[in-house]
Parts: C-alpha cells; sequence; structure tokens
C-alpha cells in the first residue's frame, strides 16, 4: 500500500525497518527472560539506531535527531512499532517520554529547555507523566484530581498520590497533574510541575503488576505518593492554573503517536499469521487457501489501511498546528480497537503457536490491550465524538418526513383528493 508520506519520511521509514528485521528482532528475542531495558543496553541500542541513521526520528536535529515533523514520523514510528522495543532503541522516544519530550518543547523556557529538554531529546534523561489518581481521585474524569501544591515563597509546595505512572520508578523527572488554585473552576486550577523523582517526600511505593509485565521493553507502571515535596517555582511547566488545556494537548499527540506505533505492531502479527497459513497444510491444503481465514486476513489490512489513512489525517493537522480534538478521539478509539482486533485474528490464525511465546503474538496481545484503556477508555472517547455529532444536530432534516395523523408527503402514496 502506497501513502503520500514524502521522500525523507518514506527514507527514514525504510531504514527503520531494516534496523528492526536486522538487529532488533534477535535483540527482542533475546530480552524475552529480561523483559525491562537496562539504560547501558539501551545506549547501546542508540548507537546501533544512529548506525542505521533512524535515531530520534522526532526529536530536533540540534540535540542529534532527524528532525522529522510530526506528520512525517508516521511510517517511520509504524516501522519501528514491528517490534515493542522498536521505539525505546531508535530513541523515537516511546511514551511517556514522547509526552515529556512534546511538552517540553510546546512550553520549556530556555533555562528548562537545558535543563531537561536537551538531555530528554538526547536519551540522557528519562520523564514520566502523572495524572491518574486512586478511587476517588482524578482517572477517565481528570476533573476528579486531588494531588495539589500550594505556593510558599518561590516554591510550589505538592502533596498527592498517583497510580500507574508510565517509567515513573525508572524516571528522573515526573510531570505532575496538580491543583494549584483550591477556589477556581477545575479547568482554570490545574497546573504542571516538574518533580524529580528523588525529590526528598516523593515516594515510589510498587510498580503495579499487570498482564503485560513480563513483555520485552514493556515499561513499568508506578503507583508514587508526594508527602510536602518543595520545587522551585522554576520547575512549573507552562503558565499557571492552564495546566489542563496543556495536557490535553499533549495527551492528544500521545494518543495518535501510540496508535501509529502500534499499528505496527499490529501489521507485524498479521505478517506473521499470513505466513504461518502459508506453509502449514491441514485438511489437504494449505490454511491460506481456506476462504475463512482469508476474509479474516482481508479485513484485518482493511482495518489497518483505515487506521494508517486516519492517523495521516490526524497528523498533518497536529504538525500544522490545529486542535483536531474530535479528529484524535474518532482515532484513539478506532485505532485501539483495530490493532486489538487484529492481534486477535492473528493469534487465532496461528493455532497453539499464537499463545505460545516462540512467537511474539502473545507478548503483542497483551501489550496492546492496555491501549484501550490508557490515554483515555474508548468510552471517554466516544463520549467526545458524540458530543460533537450531536452539536449540529439540525430538526430541519425532519422537515420533509410525513408526521403521524399527517397525509402523505410522496405524491405517487397520496390520499389527497
Ligand atoms: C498500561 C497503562 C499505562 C498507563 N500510564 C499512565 C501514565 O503514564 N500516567 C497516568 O497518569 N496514567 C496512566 N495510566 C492510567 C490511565 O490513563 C487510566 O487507567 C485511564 O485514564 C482510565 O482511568 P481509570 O483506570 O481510573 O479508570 P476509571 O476512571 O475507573 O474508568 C473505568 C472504566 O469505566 C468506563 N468509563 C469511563 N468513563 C465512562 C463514560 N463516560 N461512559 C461510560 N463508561 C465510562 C471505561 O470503560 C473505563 O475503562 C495508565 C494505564 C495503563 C493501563
Amino acid at each position: 500500500m502506497e501513502y503520500d508520506d514524502g521522500e525523507r519520511a518514506t527514507a527514514a521509514a525504510e531504514r527503520a525497518r531494516a534496523f528492526v528485521s536486522e538487529v532488533l528482532v534477535d535483540v527482542e528475542r533475546d530480552l524475552r527472560s529480561e523483559t525491562r531495558l537496562p539504560r547501558d543496553r539501551l545506549a547501546d541500542l542508540h548507537d546501533r539506531a544512529r548506525e542505521y541513521d533512524v535515531f530520534g526520528p522526532g526529536v530536533p536535529e540540534e540535540y542529534g535527531g532527524l528532525g522529522l515533523t510530526f506528520r512525517e514520523q508516521v511510517p517511520v514510528l509504524e516501522a519501528l512499532g514491528r517490534t515493542r522495543i522498536g521505539p525505546a532503541a531508535a530513541h523515537a522516544p516511546p511514551w511517556p517520554d514522547e509526552a515529556g519530550l512534546y511538552a517540553l518543547e510546546l512550553a520549556a523556557t530556555d533555562d528548562q529547555r537545558e535543563r531537561w529538554l536537551r538531555p530528554l531529546a538526547e536519551g540522557r534523561l528519562r520523564s514520566s507523566l502523572a495524572m491518574t489518581e486512586p478511587i476517588q481521585g482524578g482517572g477517565s474524569d481528570p476533573t476528579m484530581v486531588r494531588t495539589r501544591a500550594r505556593k510558599e515563597g518561590d516554591e510550589w509546595v505538592l502533596d498527592g498520590h498517583k497510580w500507574w505512572v508510565t517509567g515513573g520508578s525508572d524516571s528522573d523527572v515526573v510531570l505532575t497533574f496538580a491543583r494549584t488554585d483550591p477556589d477556581a473552576g477545575v479547568h482554570d486550577a490545574v497546573s504542571c510541575l516538574v518533580v524529580p523523582v528523588d525529590a526528598p517526600g516523593v515516594e515510589v511505593h510498587r510498580d503495579i503488576a499487570h498482564m503485560s509485565d513480563h513483555v520485552a521493553g514493556e515499561p513499568v507502571h508506578s503507583e508514587m505518593t508526594f508527602d510536602e515535596v518543595r520545587v522551585p517555582e522554576g520547575n512549573l511547566l507552562g503558565e499557571p492554573n492552564e495546566g489542563f488545556a496543556f495536557f490535553q494537548r499533549v495527551l492528544a499527540h500521545s494518543r495518535v503517536w501510540l496508535g501509529i506505533e502500534k499499528t505496527g505492531t499490529a501489521q507485524r502479527a498479521l505478517d506473521v499469521a499470513k505466513a504461518y497459513a502459508t506453509e502449514r497444510e491441514a485438511f489437504g491444503e494449505p490454511l491460506s487457501a481456506k476462504q475463512a481465514l482469508r476474509f479474516e486476513v482481508a479485513e484485518a489490512e482493511t482495518d489497518l489501511h483505515a487506521v494508517r489513512l486516519m492517523a495521516r489525517d490526524v497528523a498533518r493537522k497536529i504538525t500544522e498546528g490545529a486542535d483536531p480534538r474530535t479528529e484524535v478521539a474518532m482515532f484513539k478509539y478506532r485505532a485501539s480497537n483495530a490493532v486489538c482486533d487484529v492481534v486477535d485474528r492473528a493469534v487465532q490464525a496461528c493455532g497453539a503457536n499464537g499463545i505460545g511465546e516462540d512467537l511474539p503474538l502473545s507478548d503483542f496481545y497483551t501489550n496492546v490491550r492496555g491501549y484501550r484503556i490508557y490515554d483515555g477508555a474508548d468510552a471517554v472517547h466516544k463520549t467526545v465524538v458524540a458530543r460533537a455529532a450531536f452539536d449540529d444536530a439540525d430538526p430541519e432534516e425532519l422537515e420533509p418526513l410525513s408526521r403521524f395523523g399527517e397525509p402523505n408527503t410522496h405524491p405517487r402514496e397520496s390520499t389527497d383528493g
């Protein structure tokens, strides 16, 4: 399938594809017993990525990256997403550093750029992002945020409890969503504070055990508390009390970013399944000759093509500086359901091997499932789409229709006269 990605992006995607198949597929297999990517191992992979000229696709050139626009990154991220370790290995970088990088690019002061953006872009610093809180704090409904920060002199003092902080215990700084105005409506009361994870009062309680814990390269998801944590006022990112809209903008980027790389994961799952079905025989012919299986593959390919087109549309709009909220919501739930469905079909097509660990499919299966929940569950995004859909509901559309007890409007069936 051809897409209008431009020369620079197409060439970078080809290099990324070679990096994955020639280097990373073997590393992925080795890592299956280790899961976490230690920093020294990651640094080695970054060197290999530089050899393939794919290090930092979206990282500005001044920080050693390729400086591709978000739209241009689409085919590159998809190529890297063919293995779960691809984005980290090429310092794409994966969530949450992708979000950290984007947030800092949007809002960092000159001083903050040197302190955090440069080392993050160069792969020397790790970030995480903390919004979600245990019951009854912020989750699907971020207006329920309970974490608070108050200003004392030239410091912010932070108190709160967050969990599911991806990369939390491995990160150096956590971008924390906290209420900074106790009186204003929540949309005008939240700020983003950059908190060093080793600051006094920050405690990481645990990395939460979950279904894709064992997947190669899977980051940790941490539960952390903040008890009277003091950070200088220079650690406020963006404008005070404008953090709500700011986080939404950052998350919109992440939602699309994640869908693109998981499209690569789903496509590789499908490619493995097609290869298996071509080789495996049953009832006197290859499985790939069975129409039932061919239709499964046809539907999966069609779904992924649709997701790719949506990705390119929404990535272009974000690149152009727009805030395509409805399209992001449409993309997020459509892409997350499509990748889960495609990987599930691939598992089924491979029989027992689908859930065995010789193939990467079982890892993919457990990894993609979370994407229907994080960055906004399906229902949350459908709510956004439905709101926009009903915004332009027009009662006039019903005008030409007959009502109960009224004469037929179609002349042929008219009973008048
Ligand atoms: C792998 C993973 C990584 C994560 N990483 C991060 C991170 O780095 N930082 C961070 O802050 N958070 C992170 N999260 C948390 C994630 O963003 C939240 O789990 C998500 O926003 C949902 O919040 P919740 O878990 O509190 O679910 P709840 O708010 O309790 O919602 C539960 C379910 O209710 C349903 N629901 C919600 N709203 C509606 C509605 N309006 N109508 C109908 N049904 C509805 C949905 O099915 C939803 O799944 C991560 C989660 C996972 C699984």
